[in-house]
């Protein structure tokens, strides 16, 4: 059963000449880790907001769960789904805490104030991305990958069944995004679906179930690691000279782009 899928989706801006998604198939098993991989502007975010019903899509289908993203409402697609988008600006100031409890708002009702299941997500969330430090902080004020950190506990603070997560390590160091994709990894394995674009082609090889090639809005290739990273396939779609080798403590294949010819 999947959780997120698409069939022959097209997705265009405009009066485009070419979709920006054209034709994508693709289908998330529930309980998975699953990576959209791709060139810049090859459709990734496009693709992840049109799943989740941000965008009118010109032709397919997509799906959350059993229905047709268009009979989901925001507040359902909230319930369900946490979300990080690839950039965001905050409008007010507010503190880190602030930010991540909002996160629950899609379980309070109109009355109920933060409860003590609220605050145990909350805690556990910034615990998860090492934000503990952070919670006191004004938002304006974080580094970008802090901010990113808070931006990701805010997503799991909502405990949801699904996760989608545009980039959600571009601006991390090593340490924070092995423990970001370890956390993903994780929840996954217990049962999350976890959805999320990447440029880290090696980190997305070690720890997603399947992964999803796009270039220029179509699938150049979509199934496990060792199918869909291949030199053949990278070169082809990167336009840059890799060497791809198995990583000798896991077996994933990973990518090591060499010196270019230009
Ligand atoms: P990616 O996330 O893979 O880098 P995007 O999905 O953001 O790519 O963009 C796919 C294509 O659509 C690119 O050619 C981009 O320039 C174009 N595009 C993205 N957003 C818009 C927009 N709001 N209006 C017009 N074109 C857009
Ligand atoms: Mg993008």
């Amino acid at each position: 059963m999947s959780f997120f899928r698409t069939e022959d989706l097209v997705v265009r801006y405009g009066r485009a000449p070419e979709p920006a998604v054209n034709r994508v198939t693709m289908s998330v098993p529930r309980g998975s880790l699953y990576a959209v991989l791709g060139p810049n502007g090859s459709g990734k975010s496009t693709l992840m907001r049109a799943l989740l019903g941000g965008l009118e899509a010109e032709g397919g289908h997509s799906w959350i769960g059993d229905r047709d993203v268009g009979e989901w409402t925001r507040r359902e697609i909230a319930l369900e789904v946490g979300v990080v988008s690839q950039s965001e600006s905050i409008a007010f100031p507010m503190t880190v805490r602030e930010l991540v409890s909002m996160g629950r708002y899609p379980h309070l009702g109109p009355l109920r104030a933060e409860g003590e299941a609220d605050r145990n997500a909350i805690r556990k969330a910034l615990r998860w991305c090492d934000a503990t430090e952070l919670e006191r902080r004004g938002v304006t004020t974080l580094s970008g990958g802090e901010f990113q950190r808070v931006r990701i506990a805010r997503a799991l603070a909502q405990e949801p069944a699904a996760l989608a997560l545009d980039e959600p390590t571009a601006s991390l160091d090593i340490r924070h995004e092995m423990t970001i994709f370890a956390l993903l990894r994780q929840s996954a394995s217990d049962g999350m679906t976890v959805l999320l674009t990447t440029h880290n082609l090696n980190l997305a090889s070690r720890f997603a179930d399947r992964i999803l090639l796009l270039d220029q809005g179509k699938v150049a290739a979509e199934g496990k690691a060792q199918e869909v990273l291949t030199a053949e396939i990278l070169e082809r779609v990167y336009r840059w000279p890799v060497a791809v080798q198995p990583d000798p403590e896991t077996g994933a294949p990973q990518v090591i782009p060499r010196v270019g010819i230009r």
